[in-house]
């Protein structure tokens, strides 16, 4: 099939909360744009998000206490300037979805109302019911596709066209037939979300296989804070299936198989509110040291069986059914079993404050911009709070648009050719011929239970040593895989292989970065160095991944500001 050819002023990739947000500002400018994404809009993983979007709009709160509580949450390694921004511009922004249609749960006296979350002085999330994302994702697309944005779903994003310190469109092809197409544009924006899909309890969807990583790493490009992904506090028992912090935002308890309520001892002031680190560390602490409970004793009860049922019935909806579904547990009548559960990646694509791509911890590239999960423009640090996510994704989103918008006034578009998608061609090629005696999908379990053992809540040299090399077997055993679908026609299999080969590549990012930083600092705890060290580690890595597959590593200054760091307890 020839390479189509597509001439645009920006491509999106990615059609969640950051990519729409983007494509609605340039679109309604009257700019052309093209947005890809493998899935529909509406299955991006931003419609899953079910808890609430953080904006200091309740009674007492103010946007610098909303900074205040970031940043520390953050463990001190998140960019003041991007933090003050973020909070600043939070009132705003709901203000703003709320004016495109956005419905939001309301209080009593008819304001937007507002639920605690963890490590938040004030009560400061903003929901509709527990089905947030999903809200917020309907008003965003409507009001894009109103302007007239143009969708390439079920396209596959697969590679970027990037020379001379520039990047002029991206290499993708069509799921449904293989067709294979060059975007051609003066600026592209990566907006694909997250990872956690490396992780065999995680709390993603499944699309959530970090491909823009990988993308970005093959062409010598930078990741920032790869180490730091967080841990939810709660996934449903087994399957990692996430129940909102909300449940514990509404007076949701913890118990251990002693019927303690073990949050006493961790955090003796916010207990179930602490951060998610601190509770995600506690549960694993529990379970580790044999007072889980369930068939495997390798989870602890949540209970909300003391809150009056309406609370449930009315803000807790879809989490019941969840529970119900998965578990056969009815949170009404009994506690539920829940473990921490791989949910949120805070490294990514480093960006500066405008969603310009780092090139280095100094320089940038030309037209190329990221924003959302996959980006890393440093507003969470060590560790997110909760609501702040879809929150940074909505509003660097709309920032990078506007952003985006300007630039297009001086952005030059480079002409692409067909001879730009080759290396999307050679890779597919490679899969199909390949004739290797490996299975793609035994290669991702094993990715997966070996980065849940050695690199997750609790990490030490030695395991992350041996999940060092682990991912070197891995990437060799892939060089030898084999699919047996050879269609152009929905090919999932291939897709699922180019999708591992990804997850595999920025793996070896976390661990290598979780190596390297021996210190203990939110999400990243190791057991071997169990104290945070200001002195040494208050930087951000930023590392590359050499043409031997191996990986460098150096490191980029933390943006200070009127917070000063200071130890931190809940
Ligand atoms: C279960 C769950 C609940 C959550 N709850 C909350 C919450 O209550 N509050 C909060 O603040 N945060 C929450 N989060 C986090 C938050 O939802 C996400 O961080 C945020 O929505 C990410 O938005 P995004 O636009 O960056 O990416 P996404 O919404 O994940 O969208 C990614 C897009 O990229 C596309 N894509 C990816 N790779 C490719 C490719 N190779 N080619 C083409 N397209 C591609 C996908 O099709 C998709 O359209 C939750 C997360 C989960 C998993």
């Amino acid at each position: 099939m020839d390479v189509q050819i597509y001439q645009y002023d920006a491509v999106i990739v990615g059609a969640g909360l950051a990519g729409l947000a983007a494509a609605e500002e340039l679109t309604t400018a009257g700019k052309k744009v093209a947005v890809i994404t493998k899935l529909h809009p509406l299955r991006s993983h931003s419609g899953a998000a079910q808890g609430g979007i953080n904006a200091a709009l309740g009674e007492g709160d103010t946007t610098e206490l909303h900074e205040f509580d970031t940043i520390k949450g953050s463990d001190y390694l998140a960019d003041q300037d991007c933090v003050e921004m973020m909070c600043t511009k939070a009132p705003e922004t709901i203000r703003w979805i709320e004016s495109l249609g956005a419905l939001f749960s309301r209080n009593d006296k008819g304001d937007i109302a507002i639920r605690p979350f963890g490590g938040q002085s004030k009560p400061r999330a903003c929901y509709a019911k527990d089905r947030t994302g999903l809200t917020l994702l309907q008003t965003i697309y409507e009001q894009a596709h109103r302007a007239g944005i143009e969708v390439f779903d079920e396209w596959y994003a697969a590679d970027i066209i990037y020379k001379d310190g520039k990047v002029s469109g991206v290499a993708a092809f069509n799921i449904r037939n293989m067709q294979p197409a060059i975007f051609n544009a003066k600026a592209v924006m990566f907006a694909t979300g997250g990872y956690g899909r490396a992780f065999k309890i995680n709390s993603n969807a499944h699309a959530n296989t970090g491909d823009a990583l990988s993308i970005v790493a093959r062409h010598g490009l930078p990741l920032e804070d790869m180490e730091f992904v967080q841990f939810h506090p709660s996934g449903l028992g087994g399957s990692g299936i996430l129940i909102s912090e909300a449940a514990r935002g509404e007076g949701g308890r913890l118990f251990n198989s002693l019927g303690e309520r073990f949050m006493e001892k961790y955090a003796p002031n916010a207990l179930e509110l602490a951060s998610r680190d601190v509770v995600a560390r506690a549960i694993t602490k529990e379970v580790l040291e044999g007072r889980g409970i369930g068939p495997e004793k390798d989870a602890v009860w949540i209970d909300l069986t003391h809150l009056d049922p309406q609370i449930i019935l009315t803000k807790l909806p879809e989490l019941r059914e969840l529970a119900i579904t998965f578990l056969g547990q009815d949170m009404l009548k009994e506690p539920i079993m829940i473990a921490a559960t791989a949910h949120y990646s805070m490294g990514g694509i480093p960006v500066d404050i405008n969603c310009h791509v780092r090139k280095s911890p100094t320089k940038l590239v030309e037209g190329f911009y990221a924003a959302g999960e996959c980006s890393c423009v440093s507003v969470h640090g060590a560790n997110r709070l909760g609501a702040n996510s879809v929150l940074e994704a909505l509003l660097f989103g709309r920032h990078a648009g506007q952003n985006i918008l300007e630039d297009l006034d001086w952005l030059e578009l480079r002409k692409a050719t067909a001879e730009d998608a080759q290396r999307m061609l050679d890779e597919i090629n490679w899969i199909k011929t390949n004739n290797g005696t490996e299975s793609v999908p035994a290669i991702r379990t094993e990715l997966q239970q070996s980065m849940t053992d050695n690199a997750a809540v609790f990490r030490k040299e030695e395991t992350l040593l041996l999940q060092r090399e682990i991912l070197n077997t891995l990437t060799e055993r892939y060089k030898n895989i084999r699919i047996s679908d050879k269609s152009n026609t929905f090919n999932t299999e291939l897709q699922e292989a180019i999708e591992l080969g990804h997850m595999i590549e920025f793996s070896k990012f976390i661990v290598e970065g979780a190596i390297l930083r021996k210190e203990s600092r939110g999400a990243h705890y190791r057991e071997d160095y169990p104290q945070r060290d200001d002195e040494n580690f208050m930087k951000h890595t930023y590392s590359k991944l050499n043409k031997d597959g191996t990986i460098s590593t150096e490191y980029g200054e933390v943006v200070p500001g009127k917070f000063e760091p200071q130890a931190r307890s809940y």
